[in-house]
């Protein structure tokens, strides 16, 4: 049986992804923050699914919480680094310490988490898959999001770089795009910003949000066998975004 990790997986996408794969026979290991929202997704998901409480932003507590899992669980096959955050201010209002908290969840935590884990699949020969999850917002440009943009656009470099370095030894690093996904990340970036709203789906051409879902659909197929000669991309699962007018 494969075991992934997914994080940020009590909600929205990371949920959406975590129930694709408990459905699909992988036993899915997700961190989050909220014991709360990891119980109510645990009674959802049943046995399959294991919950681990973390801060992602504890640095140092990462090799620990891969290391409790490897030895309580087994071998991880598959990695998705879902949990991200966001904010929406005026580029000159965005404070230093704004700017770094959103870099520490969206991509260092990421580089931490995933350095561990290939550390991991590495010393036992596992043939991972690890999926990173950007956004529109480094398809093209989007005001009052500045911090957000500068780590998702890191996102798609890091998956570049890891899938270049990690391929040859038997590990795949793709990324998943979402487009305007109905979560409660986007309500808040978009309900109480009509125009905001008006504009994603003006050019999304399927011109309605997507669900969480969609992204579970991409995300288990990256994970799996039929994706096998497939590294280092950016799938873009949108509902035409990026490509629209
Ligand atoms: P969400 O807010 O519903 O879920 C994010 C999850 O990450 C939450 O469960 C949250 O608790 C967790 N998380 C955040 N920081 C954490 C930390 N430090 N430690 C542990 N867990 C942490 O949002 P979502 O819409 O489901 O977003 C999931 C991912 O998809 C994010 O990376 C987001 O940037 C990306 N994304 C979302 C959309 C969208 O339209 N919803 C679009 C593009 C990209």
């Amino acid at each position: 049986m494969r075991t992934a990790i997914v994080t940020g997986g009590g909600s929205g996408i990371g949920l959406a992804i975590a129930e694709k794969f408990v459905l699909s026979g992988i036993r899915t290991v997700i961190i989050g923050r909220d014991e709360q929202k990891l119980s109510a997704a645990k009674e959802l998901l049943g046995d399959m699914c294991i919950t681990i409480v973390a801060d992602l932003n504890d640095l140092n507590k990462l090799p620990e919480v891969v290391t409790n899992i490897t030895n309580t669980i087994g071998n991880i096959d598959i990695l998705v680094n879902n949990a991200g955050i966001n904010m929406k201010k005026e580029f000159t209002e965005v404070t230093d310490e704004d700017f770094q908290k959103i870099i520490l969840t969206n991509v260092t935590a990421v580089f931490a988490l995933s350095r561990e884990v290939v550390k991991h699949m590495l010393q036992n020969n596992i043939k991972g898959s690890i999926i990173n999850i950007s956004s529109m917002a480094s398809q093209y440009g989007i005001p009052k999001v500045i911090a957000y943009t500068a780590s998702k656009s890191a996102i798609e470099g890091m998956t570049r770089a890891m899938a270049t370095e990690l391929s040859p030894k038997g590990i795949r690093v793709n990324c998943i795009a979402p487009g305007f996904i109905a979560t409660a990340m986007s309500a808040k970036a978009l309900n109480n910003d009509p125009e905001r709203k008006a504009k994603a789906l003006g050019r999304t051409p399927m011109g309605y949000l997507g669900e969480p879902a969609d992204i579970g659909e991409a995300a288990l197929f990256l994970a799996g066998e039929g994706a096998k000669y497939i590294t280092g991309t950016v799938l873009p699962v949108d509902g035409g975004n990026s490509i629209g007018f």
